[in-house]
């Protein structure tokens, strides 16, 4: 359960749509008309299942972009084009089915649409764990990534694990990577945990259950106790810093979100001088990250972006650091600190 503005579950497992019949009968019964917003990759893999599992519910599912592209105005004009067109009203409920992008735009059409209208999450990566959680809705602007969008809280999640055995590796990683960011923010034990782990394939149901459920506590309670981003909410973008510089500069989609968070952890660990900074870099080269990344760009082409960076203010570096395990803070570095801090980090990854 997550206490926000509007407070809504968030269910995960195999039976999940099994709540489709019972807890959101009267969800499903009060809307006029049911539409899914499906990325079209993931509707090939498994929309026939989602239907499926709505039984007598009837649907129209329109196709977006699959991934990033859907965050487009395009993609957002086309959504509403469709609504109005299906003859949708303020009784309408609408579903996101898909990863982080299409929860984002499908949000952002739900929050928009007739001044807002129901949506449930249903999201289908390890990512989406993250991102389906917290009512964060935006597509993007030409000049910046998610500069467009509210904050709005779905009705319910629900996050069938069934569909993540679909997911090519890198994507895999990329999830994986903000599960790890929230045991950093969060507990030891549970990142002692994760760091043993040697390869994805490995973890079963069991674990990948427990992981994603521990992942989604954390954000949870963070959002409960600063739903609009005033305060704490802020940890959660620790190894964002740099992420999101190396994402801009190598151009959107040439890295996983994700993968680009793994090695803004590892560069902000190194800032903190983080007793775990070796053995998180151990634990990336073994899953397959990216490293090399970081010694093919240099320090000159992430500044510039690590200072037009939303939490930012006024060209400083600000980051979120983790001496200790469980602990983050912001911090505004000087960067000449910071540069000799990314000299280290080369130096590590060696
Ligand atoms: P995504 O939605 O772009 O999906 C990644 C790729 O995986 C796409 O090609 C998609 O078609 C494919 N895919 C999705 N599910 C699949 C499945 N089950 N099997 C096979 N392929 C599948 O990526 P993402 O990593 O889920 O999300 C990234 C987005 O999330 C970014 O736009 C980011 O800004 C956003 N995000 C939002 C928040 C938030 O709080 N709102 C938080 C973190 C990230
Ligand atoms: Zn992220």
């Amino acid at each position: 359960r997550v206490e926000a503005d509007h407070p809504y579950m968030v269910h995960i497992g195999k039976d999940v749509f099994n709540l489709f019949s019972d807890t959101y009968r009267e969800l499903l019964d009060s809307a006029d008309r049911i539409v899914i917003l499906a990325d079209e990759k993931v509707a090939d893999l498994h929309l026939e299942s989602l239907l499926a599992h709505l039984g007598p519910y009837k649907a129209s599912v329109f196709l977006i972009p699959s991934g990033e592209q859907a965050k487009s105005v395009q993609t957002f004009m086309d959504c509403h084009s469709f609504l109005l067109e299906e003859g949708c009203s303020r009784k309408s409920l609408l579903l996101a089915f898909g990863g982080g992008a299409t929860g984002d735009v499908a949000g952002f059409v739900a929050s928009t649409f007739m001044r807002g209208i129901p949506y449930i999450q249903i999201p289908t990566t390890i990512l989406a764990h993250d991102s389906a959680v917290g009512g964060k809705t935006a597509i993007n602007h030409e000049l910046g990534k998610n500069m467009i969008g509210t904050f709005y809280q779905p009705a319910a999640v629900l996050y069938n694990i069934q569909f993540l055995k679909t997911l090519p590796p890198q994507e895999v990683r990329s999830g994986m990577a903000e599960v790890i960011k929230h045991a950093f923010i969060s507990n030891e034990a549970w990142l002692a945990e994760l760091l043993e782990v040697q390869s994805f394939n490995e973890l079963t149901d069991e674990d990948w259950m427990l992981h994603l459920e521990r992942g989604i506590a954390v954000k949870a309670a963070i959002v409960e106790e600063d739903e609009f981003e005033g305060g704490v909410r802020k940890y959660l973008n620790f190894g964002h810093t740099l992420a999101h510089a190396i994402e801009a500069h190598l151009g959107y989609g040439k890295i996983t979100h994700g993968e680009a968070v793994a090695l803004g952890m590892a560069y902000a660990l190194s800032l903190s001088a983080h007793p775990r900074t070796e053995d998180f870099l151990a634990w990336c080269q073994v899953n397959g990250y990216p490293l090399e990344k970081i010694q093919e760009i240099s320090f000159e082409e992430v500044v510039g972006y690590m200072k037009k960076d939303k939490k930012s203010s006024k060209g400083s570096l600000n980051f979120v650091l983790l001496e200790k395990t469980g602990q983050p803070y912001m911090k505004t570095i000087d960067e000449a600190a910071a540069e000799t801090a990314y000299g280290q980090l080369r130096e590590k990854i060696g």
